[in-house]
């Protein structure tokens, strides 16, 4: 018999090893979608900060898989998914991976030499640094990750198309909130149900990419750096001498996800299996490099140096 102990804290962690997925991220990804539809007529996607890759799973099934599996593909028409992180990830079918810093302008060049020319629909970026507990810290890192996926989206993103990022909601939010309007006309920040209360994090959906006229990605940094400046920025309607008093911009925020599903900050009861004990699943997939996989590299010696290693994986036959 299960008792009032046999309960699972964590209900995404226990789905997303039900359902396959190698993080309960998954689900954060999946219900911006279910309130956004991001996926509708993308055929290419840059995923930034990508490992274990449960975004990646998703983007591989929802926009990969399904042109794959068609009764007619062609493999002309085949969705390109790049994926970019520090760490390497175990392949998934239909995703090319770069492993590189994204704060680094050469795997900027990379990616951008992976679309040859061509733009993407959807930049998605889920970075996180190591957290410090440091809010005010850990927001400024986590700023420069969405600075660093704002200077690819200006490289490789097509106009009209869509930016997901991931963000920690603090101090900065307005001014962050201000520098993706210079690019972005619809800017909602949203909290899907999969992310608990409990967590700072939040998602910045940004549509309908339209740069300024006659916007150089060069003047990225400039142009941000202004948005803070009291002067503000010329030429745009929004923030200009805005963060305070009456002109405070209002941020459009959004709960996400069916609001009468899981809710991540409750616990659940264990399902009731046959015989009464619940078997607890395996990780769907281990991590590769684990932070503490360094660290035993390191007492032993055997650390190899850094630099951007590629690995194609696109595995178009698996
Ligand atoms: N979206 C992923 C998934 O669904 O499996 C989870 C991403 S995890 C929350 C954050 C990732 O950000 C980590 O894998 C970390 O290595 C990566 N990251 C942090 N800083 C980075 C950087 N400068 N460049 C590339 N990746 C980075």
């Amino acid at each position: 018999q299960l008792t009032g102990l046999a309960v699972w804290k964590d209900i995404y962690y226990r789905k997303a090893k039900e359902e396959g997925w190698r993080a309960r991220s998954a689900f954060k990804l999946l219900q911006i979608d279910e309130e956004f539809n991001i996926f509708e007529g993308v055929k290419r996607v840059v995923d930034l900060c990508a490992a274990p890759g449960s975004w990646s799973q998703v983007l591989s099934r929802k926009v990969y898989l399904p042109v794959k599996l068609a009764p007619d593909a062609k493999d002309e028409d085949l969705p390109l998914i790049v994926a970019i992180d520090l760490q390497p990830m175990a392949p998934i079918e239909g995703v090319i991976q770069v492993q590189g810093d994204i704060t680094n302008a050469r795997t900027a060049e990379v990616v951008i030499r992976h679309f040859d020319g061509c733009k993407a629909d959807l930049v998605v970026c889920d970075g996180a640094p190591d957290v410090t507990g440091l809010h005010d810290m850990d927001e400024f890192v986590q700023s420069q990750l969405i600075l660093a996926g704002l200077t690819i989206v200006t490289h490789v993103l097509k106009e009209g198309g869509k930016f997901i990022a991931k963000i920690f909601r603090g101090k900065d939010t307005s001014l962050l909130y201000c520098q993706l309007k210079l690019f972005f006309p619809v800017v909602t920040f949203a909290k899907p149900k999969s992310s608990r209360n409990s967590s700072i994090e939040a998602f910045a959906v940004c549509e309908n990419y339209s740069p300024p006229e006659g916007f150089n990605p060069k003047d990225l940094h400039r142009l941000l750096e202004k948005v803070g400046s009291p002067s503000g920025v010329d030429d745009t309607d929004c923030c200009s001498g805005w963060l305070e008093g009456p002109n405070k911009v209002y941020i459009p925020f959004l709960a996400c996800g069916d609001l009468s599903g899981y809710d991540s900050d409750r616990s659940y009861p264990l399902p009731k299996v046959v015989g009464g004990t619940y078997q607890s699943l395996d990780p769907v997939q281990p991590p590769i490099a684990p932070p503490y996989k360094r660290a035993l590299e390191l007492k032993k010696g055997t650390s190899q140096g850094g630099g951007i290693r590629e690995l194609e994986n696109l595995t178009l036959d698996s």
